[in-house]
């Protein structure tokens, strides 16, 4: 099963992504961002490709994320569980996972909401090349501009749980295992 992660940047998708896979055998996460640094580290063409949209905040074209997620969707088993953390950030890319899941259409998609004012201080608190206040800005406008559009749409698919962020990573990481093995259970008695 694949289960989508939504949040502005510096809610801790990656965070909990990682402690819920940790111990279960099974669960993986894909962290799109993270891989996107990797190949500019690497100064593969991929990486050469991305690393201007990168540095400006902007998004990699669609087209070059959908084969990047796709090959790597294409593998999952029915029963095992990747939690995809920064994909899909457009509707093009949501629509694109839709229709190219082994599974079809994705069952679950996780909210991780926070208010704003957090989301900064969570941010600047980090020290990552694209976060300087500037860019920082600017990937929560991009945020809002292209991603919350799909909350609606995983939400008119009936695929949409919120998660209260703004809380303990120990009580956010409970109710996001909880949701994930509920929706798992309720998979594979559909299918
Ligand atoms: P993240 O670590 O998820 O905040 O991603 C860091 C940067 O990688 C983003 O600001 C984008 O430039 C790029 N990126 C990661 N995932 C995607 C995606 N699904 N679509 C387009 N660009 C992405």
């Amino acid at each position: 099963m694949i289960a989508v992660m939504l949040g502005a940047p510096g809610v801790g998708k990656g965070t909990q992504a990682r402690l819920a896979c940790a111990g279960r055998p099974g669960w993986s996460h894909l962290s799109t961002g993270e891989f996107l640094r990797e190949e500019v580290r690497r100064g593969s063409a991929l990486g050469c490709q991305a690393r201007s949209y990168i540095d400006r905040g902007d998004l990699v074209p669609d087209p070059v994320m959908v084969e990047m997620v796709a090959a790597r969707v294409a593998g999952v088993a029915r029963e095992d569980v990747l939690l995809l953390d920064g994909f899909p950030r457009t509707l093009p890319q949501a629509t694109a996972l839709n229709e190219r899941a082994p599974g079809g259409p994705i069952p679950l998609a996780l909210y991780f909401s926070a208010p704003a004012d957090v989301l900064v201080q969570r941010l600047l608190g980090r020290h990552r090349a694209d976060d300087d206040r500037e860019v920082l800005e600017h990937r929560l406008a991009v945020f809002r501009a292209t991603t919350e559009p799909l909350i609606h749409f995983y939400r008119r698919q009936g695929s949409l749980r919120e998660i209260d962020a703004d809380r303990s990573i120990e009580a956010i990481q409970g109710e996001l295992v909880r949701e994930v093995q509920d929706a798992l259970d309720r998979h594979l008695n559909l299918s």
